[in-house]
């Protein structure tokens, strides 16, 4: 028997018909490149997100095509986000920090049709344009000053070339030329960083981009609701911002977008003035604003903010407990991937945990968390063979749910789903009685010595816990004896040092004698792929052969 309940779709164009319905005078703020602050409502959102589907259906588009964006965080990257898929077209977001001829290989991959670029990131587009197989039509956001020359069109120009007649009743976007395409229908094109072999398509569909911001709109999950004022730090162009923006129009949440300043200073004054409740990014971005805090105490009034979403990498808990404890400022650490959409994973307090206290709440926060609804978890061993929830036994991390993806795009990497319909992560965790995961390592970076695992995450962060220590990252050295031996590459922060036996006297406590570090190199940074995660295999290539001896 089946149920009696509609069959409506879930649909990114909904998500647009309620922000006009039901918060139309909600505001988007973008920071431009001038530094000056852009002030937009839902209703200008919803209106020249119809005129660029408009433009985009005048210079040819139609459904399925894909719709490349090469932008920074701000209003017109949104309309991308919303108004390219309400036509049932696909919005392909090109993560700016590659390198030019992955760009190139990741547009011919997706065979993207239009590309909509900041004028700022021409000289960017410039090095790989030459190369671009399938772009008809390029469009010049207007970020800084100059004027669009063929073969370029401007942005604001298509836009004003386009009357649209608001709808006068409500939830009628058909009306402005929206669809409300199958929900499965694809929305949204990420590429993994692709930091081993080509960066694969990951496609989002209406129906997973929905899910997942009512997922994260849950209490117990990023809880993002009308009264809050999100910063999505985490650029556009990584994972859908983690789908806050959709989580935003969803809920009828002020939005403030960074715009390129994401400097701390520049990020904390945005903090202040737009009374920001929620902000999400990267530990990188967190580590430099908490450095900038420490030094000027009380200089920015953040009495608005509920939480930080940290996530993308592993968030170091003495940074965790840094922010609560010197700034009052509270944590929420993530885990996802591109392929999750990306949350997976997040560590809320269950009231279990909080009965048992101060100790158990820091490790909760400092853990990866417990799955989202919806999100299935298990992690295995070399055969698959799931191990159980002890808190201690390592294994590979495997997702399974409505938004974790079934293939590539292009069907390639099909090694990385199971015949049982689970997504194999490449993440290696441990996850205990109560269900809160602990990412050790990605599997590739796991320091195998003598047939034993160290983790490489959990030196880190203990690393990252000695006051002399900017930055940490340990890596596999080659060794005669043991195979793999830790080396951890280190940041001191200014003025301040340590020795190699202080540093290991800091570790002795809290692990093995045989996890401890071999060698430490001092850097003046540690390098980084192009979503903000120590680039190790660099590491390994300059430093990966030092303990071999001569
Ligand atoms: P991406 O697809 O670029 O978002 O990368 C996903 C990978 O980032 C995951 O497989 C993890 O290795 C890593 N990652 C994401 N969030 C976290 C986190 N909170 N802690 C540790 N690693 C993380």
């Amino acid at each position: 028997m089946n149920g009696c309940m509609m069959d409506f779709p879930l649909t990114i164009t909904h998500l647009l018909d309620r922000a006009l319905a039901l918060f139309p005078d909600v505001e988007v703020v973008s920071r431009l490149a001038d530094r000056s602050l852009h002030r937009q409502s839902y209703r200008d959102t919803y209106r020249r997100s119809a005129q660029l589907g408009a433009a985009l259906k005048r210079l040819g588009a139609t459904q399925g095509d894909r719709v490349a964006t090469l932008c920074w965080n701000h209003r017109q990257h949104l309309e991308c986000y919303l108004g390219v898929p309400a036509i049932g077209a696909v919005v392909h977001t090109l993560n700016l920090r590659l390198h030019p001829t992955e760009l190139a290989y990741i547009a011919n991959h997706a065979g993207d049709r239009f590309l909509i670029v900041d004028r700022s990131l021409l000289p960017l587009l410039e090095k790989f344009r030459a190369q671009l197989r399938s772009v008809e039509h390029f469009i010049v956001v207007p970020d800084a000053p100059g004027e669009a020359e063929a073969p370029f069109l401007d942005y604001e120009a298509l836009l004003a070339a386009e009357t649209v007649e608001m709808p006068s009743t409500p939830w009628s976007s058909h009306a402005v030329g929206f669809v409300r395409p199958e929900e499965n229908a694809a929305a949204m094109i990420c590429y993994t960083s692709g930091t081993t072999g080509n960066p694969k398509g990951v496609v989002f569909s209406h129906r997973s981009t929905v899910l997942h911001a009512f997922a994260g709109s849950t209490v117990d999950s990023i809880g993002v609701g009308s009264q809050d004022v999100l910063l999505p730090v985490v650029p556009m162009f990584h994972a859908a911002a983690w789908g806050l923006p959709y989580m935003a129009v969803l809920n009828g949440a002020k939005i403030v977008f960074p715009g390129p300043h994401l400097d701390a200073p520049s990020l904390l004054e945005l903090m202040a003035a737009e009374k920001v409740t929620v902000a999400g990014g990267v530990p990188t971005i967190w580590n430099g604003i908490l450095a900038k805090l420490d030094a000027e105490p009380g200089r920015w009034d953040l009495g608005s903010m509920r939480t930080m979403v940290i996530g993308g990498a592993a968030a170091p808990p003495a940074m965790i407990d840094a922010f609560r404890e010197r700034h009052g400022l509270i944590v929420t650490h993530a885990w996802g991937m591109t392929e999750t959409n990306p949350l997976g994973t997040i560590a809320h307090l269950s009231p279990k945990v909080k009965e048992r206290g101060p100790e158990a709440i820091a490790a909760a926060r400092a853990s990866q968390g417990v799955p989202v609804p919806f999100v299935e978890t298990r992690h295995v061993d070399d055969a698959d063979k799931p191990l159980p929830w002890d808190g201690k036994t390592m294994g590979e991390l495997h997702v399974r749910g409505p938004w974790v993806a079934k293939s590539y795009f292009g069907g390639e990497g099909k090694d990385r789903f199971t015949d049982d319909g689970w997504f194999r992560t490449g993440d290696i965790v441990t996850i205990d009685a109560d269900g809160y995961v602990r990412i050790t390592d990605r599997s590739k970076d796991v320091v195998k010595s003598g047939g034993e695992w160290i983790s490489s995450v959990a030196l880190e962060n203990a690393l990252m816990a000695h006051p002399a220590i900017l930055e940490a990252a340990v890596f596999a050295g080659r060794h005669p004896k043991w195979d793999e031996r830790p080396i951890a590459a280190i940041v001191f922060k200014p003025g301040k040092s340590a020795s190699h036996d202080e540093l290991n006297a800091h570790l002795e406590g809290s692990f093995p004698k045989f996890w401890l570090v071999d060698l430490y190199v001092e850097v003046e940074e540690v390098p980084r792929n192009s979503t903000g995660k120590f680039l190790k295999t660099k590491l390994r290539e300059l430093y990966g052969d030092r303990l071999l001896g001569d």
